[in-house]
């Protein structure tokens, strides 16, 4: 099938207005690779701020002018539905293209991208209420939800249709208008998905597909003046920069959806088999490329060395390959220059005095596939521990207690997700709360789902995604007031 796969890549131009169109450049492109093989697979168009104003004029006469916010909600919800049912009978050619261009598990894209339906919060587009207020006797108060207007997207290339989804579902059902600029390095199930939408009568303008890269086409969004929100997931460095254009700009509000290094707390009392089992998905899923990578694990002392015996011996039995062979376990990493930060970060663990366990170096020349790596004797004062590897890296560290347990998880400027391994309730009770994270897993890890609210705690963002509470950045809050003449309450 992987060789296959270059056959499914239909399209490589901007959609904008419905239209599948070249760069206002004209000639601008930039090249897509299969991870797994370093082979180009296309030519995309390169979006550029021009053709990010071009998108977002329709984006902005679709919202002005059009059908779509007018709609009624269950219409749009029906809509939605719709979408989401196409995107499902598109799965394999999407999981496919995912795989080729992403490098991730074909049984992982599947999945993922199976579940990104549910993004589509259809059901919600006809519940999304205000309220009745009681002000004073003579005045009545009722609020409005109202969408927000032209959303402008940005999206990071480890879950790109998953990511892609979350975004244009939760804008969508809200009724607003989107401009998606999707990942340089994954563009292309962002353009499959728009073409599914026109099957799905999404109409023209409603959604804007721009692959191109960060400092022009992702920059020309955020500080664009008729963009009325940024929703951006990636690094905290570049989200820094997404949230001083947008106030610098028109101070459009932002959802920030940033890095992290999540603690995964392992107490004495835990199941360790399934600890184990469990710490070893949660920072080798994906190939360390996730967001809520567990790459710190805290063991107490007592349990300590069987802990390492156990995971050094999973991690080096861990099978490696094409990702689209069932029965792999890790893919290759995204492309020369992650391969190239992770090999640098397993080089200052070793420099700084870590043991390297199992693993660190690249495997083969073709792809970017590199050994699933345990650090020991980490120091929370190492690099390895501090800053975010995004790829298969884990460091193992010790405590005695739970106040240092805590001390160290709550180390980083990050907070995005943590796990706590214990069978005893006030532990969890204890840990669970003194965490500064934005999800913490209970003897468990990963799937959260999109009923869920996520998001970070600290330098891990701003916001939350999913669930109703990630609804409401997506539309405006309206009070209106009117005065009550023949109240019987007067
Ligand atoms: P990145 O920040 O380098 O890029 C993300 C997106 O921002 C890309 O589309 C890129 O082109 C764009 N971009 C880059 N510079 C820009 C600029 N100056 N202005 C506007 N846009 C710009 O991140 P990445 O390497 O693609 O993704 C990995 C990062 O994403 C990791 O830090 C990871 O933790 C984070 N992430 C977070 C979550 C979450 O939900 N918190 C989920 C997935 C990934």
């Amino acid at each position: 099938m992987g060789s296959d796969a270059k056959d499914l890549v239909k399209h490589t131009k901007l959609f904008i207005d419905g239209r599948f169109v070249d760069a206002v450049s004209g000639c601008k492109t930039f090249p897509t690779f299969n991870p797994s093989n370093s082979e180009c697979i296309a030519q995309v168009a390169e979006g550029d701020a021009a053709d990010v104003d071009l998108a977002v004029r329709a984006a902005r006469e679709a919202f002005d002018h059009g059908p779509w916010p007018r709609l009624g909600a269950a219409e749009r919800g029906r809509i939605l539905y719709k979408f989401a049912d196409v995107i499902e009978e598109h799965l394999d050619e999407l999981a496919t293209l995912e795989t080729l261009n992403n490098g991730m598990l074909i049984d992982l894209s599947k999945a993922d991208n199976c579940g990104g339906v549910a993004f589509f919060f259809s059901g919600w587009a006809d519940k999304l209420n205000g309220k009745t207020l009681r002000t004073d006797s003579t005045r009545m108060c009722y609020t409005l939800l109202e969408p927000i207007g032209v959303v402008g997207a940005i999206v990071p290339w480890n879950f790109p249709a998953h990511m892609f989804l979350n975004k244009v579902g939760s804008a969508l059902t809200c009724g607003n208008t989107i401009v998606v600029k999707v990942a340089e390095q994954t563009p292309l199930t962002g353009l499959l998905l728009a073409s599914l939408s026109q099957e799905a009568g999404i109409p023209a303008g409603v959604l804007n597909v721009i692959p191109g890269y960060g400092p022009t086409a992702g920059a020309a969004i955020s500080k664009h003046m008729s963009v009325d929100k940024v929703t951006f997931t990636g690094s905290t460095e570049v989200g820094r920069m997404i949230m001083e254009s947008a106030a610098r700009s028109n101070l459009k509000p932002v959802t920030l959806e940033l890095g992290g290094k999540s603690p995964f707390i392992i107490c004495e009392d835990a199941d360790l088999d399934s600890a184990v089992a469990v710490s070893q998905n949660a920072i080798f899923m994906h190939q360390g490329q996730v967001c809520v990578a567990a790459s710190r694990v805290f063991v107490h002392e007592s349990i300590h060395d069987e802990f390492i015996k156990r995971s050094v011996k999973l991690a080096s039995e861990r099978v490696i390959g094409d990702p689209f062979q069932s029965g792999v376990q890790n893919g290759p990493q995204i492309n020369q220059e992650q391969l190239d930060k992770v090999l640098s970060y397993i080089e200052s663990g070793k420099k700084e005095g870590a043991s390297l366990l199992v693993g660190g170096k690249r495997i083969g020349e073709k792809g970017f596939y590199i050994q699933p790596t345990i650090f020991g004797d980490v120091k929370q004062s190492m690099k390895i521990a501090n800053e975010e590897i995004f790829g298969p890296v884990l460091s193992v560290l010790k405590f005695k207690t739970l106040d240092e347990a805590v001390e160290l998880a709550n180390s980083t400027h990050y907070g995005l997700a943590a796990a706590v391994f214990s069978k005893n309730i006030d532990t969890v009770n204890l840990l669970t709360r003194s965490i500064k994270s934005g999800v913490v897993y209970v003897n468990c890890y990963l799937r959260a789902g999109p009923a869920v609210p996520f998001g970070g705690y600290k330098m891990s963002g701003i916001g939350r995604e999913n669930g109703y509470e990630g609804l409401l950045p997506y539309l405006q809050h309206k009070s209106i007031l009117m005065p009550i003449e023949n109240s019987p309450w007067n």
